[in-house]
């Protein structure tokens, strides 16, 4: 019957495991690891940082739309007008010029008046390369202007009746002389234009201020922007600008290290011809993805170690409880039994001495001597519980007194030798002389030895034996009780000293007891800064050794284990 009742709590525990623990916390793994999983084939993270890079480049261009206006607001400004009077023209373009070095040159161009009139920044008079270029630019910017003037000029007026920036660009790459050259230039309406004049100002951006003064610049204020997609902790993003039809940076910011780009963003409306590019410094978006993907299987391994040690912790102990609520109830149903019996044995022969009816005097006797073992036997264990209660709740003490040990164990045997030798026991004592003084709580080793000798006594079958030395060894007194009975097996060893733990061999299921003896003694002798030894061969004997010391440490014993 036992062995279904344990099937059952069993199954009902792992039930309860399962539906209370296992399966929530396994239903979350597995979702995780869905979620990984999918976000792994939808790219998520490296979608979710593309978009962001992309906000970042649309920013970047933004701002470089808004500084090429800032730088071109006030040249406009001090554009020569409409052409009246056309000797003014030169020495203002030149004004213009020197006022803004940012610009190699300004063309003032008038279709009715046919005026094309440019100007090239000053200083450059010996480089005939630079004079050349300037030249070529001119011309280039010549050849397709006054044809497209009037659509230029009708796409300006309308951008400034919308309050749109009043600006046009151009922008290509040129070889002069096996040299790669970027020109970019800029168109706008001169102030004070009639509404019905076709007028154009133009003006070229110096490419090496652009690309040494002027985009650096709009990197950096990109780059220290409050911007979110930027809040990259570990690894900062970096910004170049490269020519549309290759890869080679132009400019580039300080954190930028080569390697293929994230994304890219040609400039659609000012500096055409020019690419923003983007990427993190050090690394790329597929090892971050990849990196955090990593980092999440770790977690989810970690929480998984945390989740299995948890579920072993709370089966470890829900078995303990188990165990410990069964050994509880075996020894409800032991101690009733152990209760009954003598008191049902010792009404017995009270009864029948009551009725007089015996004729042997012996028969007496017997009877005499039953009742009185029997009733030795409930002290015992009454005495047993009750002390087991007593150190259960923590109000166990223990009275040490300076004793005689030799003289306390003679007479705790003395009373009990009949007893075993009535039981066909063959019995030797063998007490040292030397044994010194020793601060004990009498009652209790009496209590432990009487234990270990019931004990001896109980589970013995054919070799009936019992000895009992005391000596002395290493600074401490030992107290040996030596049977040839059935033995305990190594492995039940450390167990028996445990609360309610009795052995599995069936001679101990056939005996009474509580399986509190041994944890009793194991106590004790703890209390006396001692403790309890056992060695045992299963079928050979066993001997159980209570070593106290001469000079105990103050001790006093906590709760039974
Ligand atoms: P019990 O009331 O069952 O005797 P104890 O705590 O005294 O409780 O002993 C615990 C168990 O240890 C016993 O049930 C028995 O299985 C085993 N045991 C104790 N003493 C001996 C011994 N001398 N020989 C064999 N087994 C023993």
């Amino acid at each position: 019957m036992p062995r279904k009742w344990r099937l059952t709590d069993r199954t009902r525990m792992l039930l309860t495991l399962e539906l209370a623990i296992i399966l929530p916390a396994a239903s979350l793994m597995a979702f995780s690891i869905w979620n990984l999983y999918h976000m792994q084939r939808d790219k998520a993270i490296e979608a979710a940082i593309q978009r962001d890079f992309t906000h970042v480049l649309m920013f970047a261009e933004k701002r470089t739309w808004l500084r090429a206006g800032e730088m071109l607001t006030p040249v406009r400004k001090e554009f020569p007008p409409c052409p009246n009077d056309r000797s003014q023209i030169k020495p203002q373009l030149d004004r213009v010029l020197a006022a803004h070095p940012e610009f190699l040159f300004a063309i003032l161009y008038d279709k009715d008046s046919d005026v094309w009139v440019w100007r090239q920044q000053a200083g450059h008079d010996g480089d005939e390369a630079f004079q050349r270029r300037v030249a070529d630019e001119v011309a280039i910017t010549n050849k397709w202007l006054p044809f497209e003037a009037p659509e230029l000029v009708h796409k300006l007026q309308k951008a400034a009746a919308n309050d749109e920036e009043p600006f046009g660009y151009e922008g290509y790459w040129s070889d002069h002389n096996d040299e790669h050259f970027y020109t970019s230039i800029a168109y706008f309406i001169p102030p004070d234009t009639p509404k019905d004049r076709i007028t154009l100002g133009v003006v070229g951006f110096d490419p090496e201020y652009l690309r040494n003064t002027f985009f650096p610049a709009v990197i950096t204020a990109v780059l220290t922007s409050k911007n979110s997609a930027l809040k990259a902790d570990a690894n900062p993003p970096a910004i170049m600008i490269h020519p549309t039809r290759s890869t080679t940076p132009w400019v580039a910011s300080p954190g930028w290290d080569g390697g293929r780009s994230e994304m890219d963003r040609p400039l659609s409306e000012a500096f055409q011809g020019l690419a923003f590019s983007i990427k993190y410094s050090g690394t790329t978006i597929d090892e971050i993805g990849a990196k955090f993907l990593k980092y999440n299987y770790f977690i989810l391994a970690a929480l998984s170690l945390v989740m299995c040690g948890g579920i072993f912790l709370t089966y470890r102990n829900i078995s303990r409880e188990m165990k410990l609520a069964r050994l509880k109830s075996d020894f409800v149903a032991n101690v009733s039994h152990e209760l009954r019996t003598p008191l049902a044995l010792i009404r017995l022969y009270a009864e029948t001495l009551e009725l007089g009816r015996l004729t042997a005097q012996e028969k007496y006797q017997e009877y005499f001597r039953i009742i009185r073992e029997e009733s030795e036997r409930l002290t015992a264990l009454i005495n047993n519980i009750l002390d087991f209660s007593r150190i259960e709740a923590g109000r166990k003490e223990y009275e040490f007194k300076e004793t005689n040990l030799a003289e306390l164990i003679r007479t705790t045997l003395d009373s009990y030798r009949f007893q075993i030798e009535q039981n066909g026991f063959a019995f030797e004592e063998n007490i040292a002389a030397d044994i010194p003084p020793v601060n004990v709580d009498r009652e209790a080793i009496a209590r432990s030895l009487l234990n270990l000798v019931n004990n001896a006594l109980k589970y013995s079958k054919d070799q009936k034996f019992i000895g009992v030395s005391l000596y002395r060894a290493n600074g401490s007194v030992k107290l040996e009780v030596q049977d040839r009975g059935i033995g305990i097996a190594p492995a039940e060893q450390d167990k028996i000293f445990e609360k309610f733990y009795r052995c599995g061999d069936p001679l101990v299921h056939n005996t009474k007891g509580s399986g509190l003896g041994l944890s009793l003694v194991r106590h004790i002798a703890l209390a006396h800064g001692g403790n309890v030894f056992v060695e045992s061969v299963p079928d050979k004997g066993s001997k159980f050794t209570i070593a106290l010391p001469i000079n105990p440490p103050a001790h006093e014993g906590g709760a039974i284990a």
